[in-house]
């Protein structure tokens, strides 16, 4: 499934950044606004994910979330639909693979 750059952010918990905004924490999902349900196909409201209309889901496989981050993990199926490419099913890695 490909998703349009339009995809925005649901989050499994929220944070407030140091501007006062919202930003998302926890397990990080791609959302399509208006959906009531995760692009992997989580409903929204069963799960409570919280919706993140105003946070562009712009993460990618080589993102490294570090301590300072709130989010603590970004979803793969989500990150390889938005990313319209076909990759292995795999866990998301924390760690910035070695050089
Ligand atoms: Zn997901």
């Amino acid at each position: 499934m490909r998703v349009s750059s339009s995809a925005a952010v649901a989050a499994s918990s929220e944070v407030a950044g140091a501007d006062g905004v919202r930003r998302p924490g926890g397990e990080v999902h791609a959302w399509l606004p208006g959906q009531n349900q995760t692009v992997c196909g989580l409903p929204l409201s069963r799960t409570r994910l919280r919706r993140f209309p105003h946070v562009p889901f712009d993460y990618s496989s080589t993102d490294v979330l570090t301590e300072a981050d709130p989010e603590g993990a970004v979803c793969p199926r989500c990150l390889a639909a938005t990313q319209g490419r076909r990759r292995e099913e795999k866990a998301w890695v924390r760690h910035a693979p070695r050089p």
